[in-house]
């Protein structure tokens, strides 16, 4: 605390991000990650802006990348918004589409940053309890509202809501934006970007740092029809005119271009995800039906931050999170089969330690 800062960043209480070790021996499956690097053909787009790219600005719309993924999803570019990882993205979210009479509503087990842009916003936000068995229940969201924001898979839980509940949302509050932050879609869930044509008040975010391999490059992308997308560029513009480098849009977009490195490690991620769940079961966890690149789990006999702390003794870091209700959880990243190989067997002798 200073007396040079203004009432307001005194009272900002930030996000605190996953931890970022700086041992690189440790087996890392606390941020999801992905195991396997990005496409070669981004990593080649890269370099190529590295040797004769760097002296000129770059393109203030990074029109490249929004080509790319226009071409992916089969949309018009006009309705895709690129921006600074999906956090910046949801950030001009935030600030431009939510309104501030009436409670943002999320789910109370969330991103933990969304409270926090309410903060820095000033928007008031109401979080709607899990049911039971950690779902998002849709009905609930049936209350007066300013918009409607969740992760679908859910995160941490990595539990799926079907299209069809998402759709009965977008019907049912037809003067709201509804947010669906698909930071994790990739990894078995069925994409909302089929729905925005037919609904104007979806707007759909998805990030590069997780199914693309690119956490470090830092790009996140918006997806909804252009009466939307014009909000977050007037934001954008008002704040930053190159919201993206010119290594990012380069290799943003030719991992885009990369359809089957992109559906090889998806599958591979997935594959290496069944198997974990399969084991962990084995060894008396119980794990919530994950659509993500990571699981949630906790074992009935055992404190899951005593679990954590045995677990990094041994090298391995997981995440573990303070809230009550989840706070039995472990959630962990799906590694490389060797990673997770080596959590399978540090439990197994921590259980039976
Ligand atoms: N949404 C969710 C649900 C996330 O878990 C994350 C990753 N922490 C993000 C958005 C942000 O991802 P990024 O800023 O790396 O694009």
């Amino acid at each position: 605390m200073s007396k040079f800062w203004s009432p307001f960043v005194k009272d900002l209480v930030p996000y605190v991000p996953g931890e970022q070790p700086k041992l690189t021996r440790l087996v890392k499956l606390n941020t999801n990650e992905n195991p396997y690097g990005p496409s070669p053909k981004a990593l080649e787009a890269m370099r190529a802006q590295l040797d004769d790219g760097l002296r000129l600005y770059p393109d203030p719309s990074g029109d490249q990348l929004r080509q790319a993924v226009a071409d992916f999803y089969q949309v018009p570019s006009s309705h895709v918004f690129v921006g600074n990882g999906s956090d910046e993205v949801l950030a001009h979210a935030f600030h431009g589409l939510f309104q501030h009479g009436r409670p943002l509503l999320f789910p109370d087990i969330s991103y933990s940053f969304y409270p926090v842009y309410c903060g820095l916003y000033g928007i008031p936000f109401e979080p709607i309890a899990l049911d039971e068995s950690f779902q998002i229940r849709i009905e609930d969201y049936d209350r007066p509202n300013g918009g409607i924001i969740f992760p679908n898979p859910n995160a941490p839980t990595g539990c799926l809501l079907p299209l069809e509940a998402i759709e009965r949302l977008l019907q049912a509050h037809p003067d709201s934006v509804v947010l669906v932050d698909e930071a994790y879609i990739d990894f078995g869930g069925q994409t909302a970007v089929a729905l925005v044509q037919r609904y104007p008040n979806l707007l759909v975010t998805q990030t590069l740092s997780k199914s693309r391999s690119l956490a470090g490059l830092r790009v996140g992308l918006a997806i909804g029809q252009p009466e939307l997308i014009e909000a977050l560029e007037r934001i954008k513009n008002s704040f930053n005119s190159y919201p993206l480098d010119r290594v990012a849009i380069a290799g943003a977009a030719a991992a885009f271009a990369d359809r089957e490195y992109f559906q090889q490690t998806c599958t591979r991620v997935i594959e290496s995800r069944e198997l974990l769940v399969e084991r962990m079961q084995a060894l008396g966890f119980e794990v919530l039906p994950s659509a993500a690149n990571f699981i949630f789990a906790r074992h009935p006999q055992r404190d899951a931050a005593a679990l954590a702390g045995a677990l990094r003794e041994q090298g391995i870091i997981v995440r573990h999170f303070k809230q009550p209700r989840i706070a039995q959880f472990l959630r962990i990243t799906i590694g490389a089969p060797e990673q997770n190989q080596a959590l399978l067997d540090a439990l197994g002798s921590i259980l039976s330690a």
